[in-house]
């Protein structure tokens, strides 16, 4: 079960993370494209007038970038549980819009892929709600996505894909997309294409059905049967249907308005077209080189026209204003947005092909003119080749390194472990067991169950540390009821600031003015349930060291990483998260709980040779960072449906020194069965 589970979580992961990262790169390819959607939304929904200049395209750009970042968290198992919350986010929203799309049509494609693979609303719909019901198992399960990439790095992979990402998009914007899915590509056959499409035809194939001595049968052209057979019938099939590519939709008007398409399009020699959809709005910090070029091309004998869907005036104000010659020819605005994404663009066409393309940002200069047209062009694949060269490549090459110092650094501490063994003198090391109320028992119930254990280790002394952990409001009345006794009282949690307006924190400084001599930092339900992450445990920690209380420091794997045998990078990375960088001196105040997240609250405990083996591994880890002494002298407790069953065989092996103890610490006989496990 748990394997299907693990399998079943890989899948979705796989299917949200390279559904978002395909939908990432052909916008980040394409920026503009988007842009030109999201101005399309904009007029369907009637908001054009809340969109200023600009925003559609940095919208267009946060979108692709978000997607990409998406895509590589979901795939790397980074931030888990956010990237998941941020996947249902987003397709909560898109669902129902798609869904109006499907239904209203409003706008034809929704753009989700670019150009690169269209679909229909209803296609779109359908895809989001599988992608929906992916995310919502994603965010449950998030655990059991594996994580590629270690904690400590995942920064460096998100950092790098989101500077990857933005200079990617920057580098389609400021030059053309790098790979062009649109019909009007460098190697079209745009002639062809127009025909085709404005002829709207496909292949068909005629069958002859023909009739001798009784016998019917179909022959075609190629096989047309001799004059002995009698002709009977004709049935004409469409074999292929017709491809619209949309070339057809092109039509070019002179300044007299005669459609001048076909002149164009027929033309065997060279043909520039400077293509500006909008000259109000095109760079006209190009000019120079176009007036150049220009003058190139009459020299040499090649056509130039400036297409554009602006009207009579603009052409008349960018005449003025560039002193153009050229002459200018009326298309649709779509069209020409679709066929160069600049404004303006320069495209090259040679006996009805496009044979080169040029953004604004590098239009030719015409001593290079000759040499650029004739230059040939890298394929796809050697473009594809390019961005996993700059981004894949890379990325693979540190996830390598990432795994590898992991496994080294796992060998290393085996090996310090078998150079210097650690003496397990267990009895010197204090052994306690420390309770944790959780968020049980009002004040009343508290002091019944304080006042009944108290009286308990009064009658019967206990062979080990006692610790109740309660919540704040039991502390300074706990701590004065049992202060001639030998429980001692820990707070579960503290503030990760000092003082100030953070209403409703309780600061170190105020747990220990209550009297309270220990805190317990770190339990998984707080790591996971209010977001506590290394960074503020670590806060926590030193705050609480700092005003004089003792730590119980919680670790512990979950299961999907336990069955990934990742619980020994689990545990080191959260020590090393928060507690690690203490010196020898503050580390005498820590004590660690181990906590298979699995097994707190659950009923199933760690087998007593599961919790010693990383218990020992766990002390392996102190014993590098502050040496075999102050390794050997640290307690380490087991918490996880621990209870006085259980924790005679837990408690007897060598490096568990005693429990954390949840449900069990509720009810003052369970709690002493469990102190009793030492006698
Ligand atoms: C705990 O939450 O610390 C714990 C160990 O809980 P339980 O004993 O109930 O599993």
């Amino acid at each position: 079960m748990q394997t299907i589970k693990y399998i079943a979580m890989g899948v979705v992961r796989l299917v949200l993370g390279l559904t978002f990262l395909f939908s990432g790169v052909v916008k980040l390819i394409d920026p503009h494209g988007t842009q030109y959607k999201i101005e399309d939304y904009g007029s369907a929904f009637g908001l054009s007038a809340f969109l200023p200049d600009g925003l559609p395209l940095a919208l267009a750009c946060a979108l692709a970038m978000m997607e990409f970042q998406l895509g590589i968290y979901l795939l790397l198992g980074i931030r888990r549980r956010l990237a998941s919350t941020v996947t249902v986010i987003f397709l909560m929203v898109m669902t129902p819009l798609t869904l109006y799309l499907a239904l209203r049509n409003p706008v034809t494609d929704c753009g989700c892929f670019g150009d690169a693979l269209v679909l229909t609303n209803w296609q779109t719909f359908l895809k989001n709600i599988v992608l929906l019901a992916c995310a919502c198992l994603a965010l449950r399960y998030y655990r059991w996505m594996p994580r590629l990439v270690t904690r400590k790095n995942q920064w460096t992979v998100a950092l790098y894909s989101f500077a990857f990402s933005a200079l990617f998009a920057g580098y389609n914007l400021w030059q053309l997309p790098l790979i062009d899915f649109r019909p009007y590509h460098i190697g079209a056959d745009i002639r062809q294409a127009w025909y085709d499409d404005q002829q709207g035809s496909g292949q068909f194939q005629t069958t002859f059905i023909m009739e001798k001595d009784g016998v019917q049968q179909e022959f075609t052209l190629e096989d047309y049967p001799d004059s002995t057979w009698t002709f009977v019938d004709t049935r004409t099939v469409e074999s292929e249907p017709a491809k619209h590519t949309g070339v057809g939709e092109l039509i070019i008007q002179d300044a007299s308005g005669d459609d001048i398409t076909e002149a164009i399009l027929a033309d065997e020699g060279y043909t520039f077209l400077l293509v500006a959809p909008y000259l109000e709005k095109a760079d006209d910090g190009v000019m120079g080189e176009v007036l150049a070029l220009y003058d190139h091309c009459m020299e040499a004998g090649y056509a130039f026209y400036c297409l554009t869907a602006s009207g009579d005036e603009a052409i008349r104000d960018w005449k003025e204003m560039t002193g153009a010659e050229y002459p200018f020819c009326t298309a649709d605005a779509i069209v020409l947005k679709t066929m160069i994404r600049s404004n303006p663009g320069l495209m090259l066409l040679h006996d009805g092909r496009v044979v080169a393309k040029w953004p604004a940002s590098s239009f030719p200069w015409p001593p290079q003119l000759e040499q650029q047209m004739e230059q040939e062009v890298s394929s796809v694949e050697e473009r594809i080749a390019g961005i996993l060269c700059w981004y894949i490549l890379p990325m693979m090459l540190f996830l390598l390194i990432d795994a590898v110092s992991l496994a080294i650094s796992k060998l290393k501490i085996k090996h310090t472990h078998t150079q210097t063994p650690i003496k397990t003198t267990k009895n010197m090391r204090k052994k306690i067991v420390a309770g944790n109320w959780k968020m049980n028992k009002t004040l009343q119930e508290g002091v019944a169950l304080a006042t009944e254990l108290k009286d308990m280790m009064a009658a019967e002394k206990p062979n080990c540390e006692v610790i109740i952990g309660t919540p704040f409001i039991h502390l300074a009345t706990l701590s004065e009821l049992l202060k001639d006794s030998v429980i001692a009282v820990s707070a579960e949690n503290c503030a990760n600031k000092e003082s100030g307006a953070y209403t409703g924190e309780v600061s170190a400084a105020m747990v220990k003015s209550t009297g309270a001599e220990y805190v317990i930092l770190g339990h998984s339900e707080r790591r996971e349930y209010y977001h506590e992450t290394p960074e503020i445990l670590k806060e926590k920690v030193d705050l609480a060291l700092a005003n004089g209380l003792k730590v119980i420091f919680c670790i512990g794997e979950s299961l999907a990483e336990r069955e990934a045998n990742q619980q020994e990078a689990v545990c080191k990375a959260e020590l090393e998260g928060s507690v690690f960088h203490l010196s020898a001196e503050q580390w005498k105040n820590i004590v660690i709980a181990y906590e298979p997240i699995w097994a707190i609250g659950t009923g199933k405990t760690a087998t007593a040779e599961q919790a010693e083996e990383i218990h020992a591994y766990i002390r392996r880890c102190v014993a590098d960072v502050y040496g075999a002494q102050v390794a050997d002298e640290t307690s380490i407790l087991y918490g996880g449906s621990c209870k006085a069953s259980n924790a005679p065989e837990l408690f007897g092996k060598p490096d568990i020194d005693g429990g954390l103890i949840g449900g069990a610490s509720l009810k003052a006989p369970d709690f002493k069965g469990i102190i009793d496990a030492w006698k």
